[in-house]
């Protein structure tokens, strides 16, 4: 019977962005819905947000709300990438905690009952799972994926733990905070680091993807770092005004030397020296000019104040 009746709070939500997970499904809901009966009886509901896929994710995601009853399909109208399906799923749920899960089963549902007994000891509003190792991951995602984490550390003022991902468990004190923010551009770890409220590790070993393949090809994988650095620092853009000074210093060196070779009349040679000033310099204002470029770009994006996503449908099981 649909109802236009407002909802009723639940003791936990748990957001699963899915994007082309039509393997992984069953044995995921399976596996989550055990876990939350565990945890919070009947008080409980699964989102799986259909982030346009392509597959059959959402005629599987249907069949199996007959199976569980707490499933809500919150299903967006094209693929808005994995922190926007976040976005979409969180501001869908009305659990007091929330529980982050990628569909690809690396993070076991499992530790939910360590992490929410965490959360009850230490009374903080975020519990984050941080990997001790990650299995089945190739050497080249491990790395990257380290640098990522360094290279992030070190731009930006937000407090974002290393060797994390969006696996955790929130209060709904932090999920309304993040609800609220109104960016574009979104690294949910990050802002959820910003926000300064208590949080803790919760140390795990990352299994391998279920089945499937990863949804983060190197192209989408550099895309988010952008966001990701963009979103919370400028220190790109002042390194490109101290590249400017450095080269500013340097050519007004070449430049006394440049007079004093007119002077003493060796001004023929010389195409060497000329050609690598042309390419150095030409390089350094084409990047500073990218660095720029990335910032002005979000800049208009946000400038557009459009919806973050755009969700199609929400299925549930007294609203189907
Ligand atoms: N995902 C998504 N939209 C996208 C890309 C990924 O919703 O455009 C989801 C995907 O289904 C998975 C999660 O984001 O649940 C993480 O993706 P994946 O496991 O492929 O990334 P990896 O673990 O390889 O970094
Ligand atoms: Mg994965």
């Amino acid at each position: 019977m649909p109802s236009n009746a407002p909802l009723s709070p639940l003791a936990l939500s748990v957001v699963i962005p899915c994007f082309n997970e039509e393997a992984v499904l069953p044995e995921l809901c399976r596996r989550v819905n055990e876990a939350c009966a565990k945890e919070a009886k009947g008080s409980f509901e699964i989102i799986l947000v259909n982030d346009g896929s392509s597959d059959g994710s959402l005629a599987v995601m249907k069949g199996m709300m007959t199976l569980y009853p707490a499933l809500v399909i919150a299903n967006l109208a094209r693929n808005h990438g994995h922190q926007l399906a976040l976005t979409a799923g969180l501001a869908q749920t009305r659990g007091a905690r929330v529980l982050i899960l990628d569909a690809d089963l690396q993070d076991p549902p499992e530790l939910l009952d360590g992490m929410m007994r965490l959360m009850d000891e230490s009374r903080a509003d975020v519990v984050f799972g941080q990997r001790l190792c990650r299995h089945g991951e190739s050497l080249f995602k491990r790395a990257s994926a380290s640098l990522f984490y360094r290279l992030v550390g070190k731009l930006t003022e937000a407090q974002i733990p290393a060797d994390t991902g969006d696996f955790r468990l929130l209060s709904r004190r932090a999920v309304d905070l993040l609800n609220a923010m109104p960016e574009q551009s979104r690294f949910l770890r990050g802002m959820v680091g910003w926000m300064g409220l208590p949080q803790v590790p919760f140390p795990y070993e990352r299994q391998p993807r279920l089945a499937g393949t990863t949804k983060y090809p190197l192209p989408k994988m550099l895309r988010f770092a952008l966001d990701a650095i963009t979103s919370f620092s400028i220190v790109p853009m002042r390194l490109a005004s101290y590249t400017g000074a450095l080269f500013g210093v340097i050519g007004l060196g070449l430049l006394i030397y440049v007079f004093r070779a007119w002077l003493l009349g060796e001004t023929v040679q010389g195409w060497t020296s000329l050609m690598v000033v042309v390419l150095v310099i030409g390089s350094v204002q084409l990047l500073c000019l990218g660095v720029f470029g990335e910032y002005l770009g979000r800049l208009y994006m946000e400038s557009k104040r459009r919806p973050l996503y755009i969700i199609e449908s929400v299925l549930r099981r007294d609203n189907p």
